[in-house]
């Protein structure tokens, strides 16, 4: 099997973009709507849907299941996970790297008892069969109003063909399944990474990312050890305005670093405001933009007088 073919189905957790939209049933349901399904070792199928699929992994992903395994982020990334690019932008992430198998393909977190990292288990592997979307993806606290998003958020029903579970008997409302699930604080700790993804989505291909801000993506998402390196020994504290409680906290806990890395990105990448940067460097770089400017314009003088040179006419020494 192909990567691309290893890849095709996906168990997505930015809620639209599934690749089988006839899989998804045409019901919009909230939290108190009922759904019969239950997933255990019990049924015919058991982890059918932990093969050829692509799971991308968000920053609390990576933090969790590098704890449950015990690896530095660059060895687990290195291990256990693929490049892809995020719900067809050109922010760069990862997904988990399926075992090499000629016909199935295996999460390599998988045996025939089930998920071996099952209370560590990835955001999208949770989501399954209840998706989420809301009507106002890529803003939320950079520019959405998080009360109102709340209540305009939505669910719907994937039903993969292979999938027994939806024969159980089990019924719960949507409020329920996600709670058994862990996905409410899966959903906390992944909001405002998505809604980064979203929003970029959201510009479609009107304005590309640097290449120096896709690698800053990239580290910040996957590897929080060297983003904790590159807030404490690099330049950045001479940058930003960082009160001391923030900064013990992002010293020590792993979760604060990440959310503060989300902070960071968002400014960094969309401008938006909660980062400031110290005055100096503000003037700094005003002076910077001056000088640039001021160089690009004397150099389109000397090339405008160049051509009147060429063709012979007379220059404006004013000019
Ligand atoms: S992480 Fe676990 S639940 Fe998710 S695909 Fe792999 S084995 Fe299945
Ligand atoms: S296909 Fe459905 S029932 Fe079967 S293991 Fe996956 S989620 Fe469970």
């Amino acid at each position: 099997m192909s990567e691309n073919e290893n890849l095709a189905k996906e168990k997505t957790l930015f809620g639209k973009g599934i690749d089988n939209p006839s899989n998804i049933l045409p019901k919009k349901l909230t939290f108190d709507s009922k759904i019969k399904f239950e997933c255990h070792p019990g049924v015919s199928c058991f982890t059918a849907c932990c093969h050829g699929i692509k799971i991308v992994l968000t920053p609390y992903d990576i933090l969790t299941l590098k704890k449950r395994l015990g690896l530095p982020a660059h060895e687990f990334l290195e291990k256990y996970t693929t490049p892809v690019y995020l719900e067809k932008t050109d922010m760069p992430g990862v997904a988990i790297k399926l075992r090499e198998d000629k016909d199935r393909n295996p999460c390599p977190f998988v045996t025939p008892d089930g998920c071996t990292v099952y209370t560590d288990r990835p955001s999208a592997c949770r989501y399954y069969p209840v998706g989420m979307a809301d009507f106002h993806e890529g803003q939320g606290s950079m520019g959405g109003d998080a009360d109102r998003m709340e209540e305009e958020k939505f669910f719907f029903i994937v039903k993969e063909d292979h999938c027994k579970g939806f024969e159980e008997e089990k019924e719960w409302t949507v409020r329920e399944w996600r709670k058994d699930q862990g996905v409410d604080v899966r959903d906390e700790m992944n909001k405002e990474w998505l809604r980064l993804v979203m929003r970029r989505k959201s510009f479609g291909h009107q304005a590309s990312l640097s290449d120096q801000a896709k690698r800053m993506f990239f580290m910040a998402s996957t590897d929080l050890d060297h983003f904790r390196r590159f807030i404490l020994e690099s330049t950045f504290l001479d940058t930003y305005i960082i009160d001391t409680e923030t900064l013990e906290k992002i010293k020590n806990d792993d979760v604060e670093l990440m959310l503060f890395s989300f902070k960071y990105l968002a400014a960094s990448l969309f401008g938006a405001e909660g980062l400031p940067i110290r005055e100096e460097k503000v003037q700094e770089r005003v002076k910077e933009i001056k000088e640039s400017q001021e160089k690009q314009v004397k150099e389109s003088v000397e090339a405008y007088k160049d051509i009147k040179k060429a063709r012979g006419e007379e220059v404006d020494p004013e000019l």
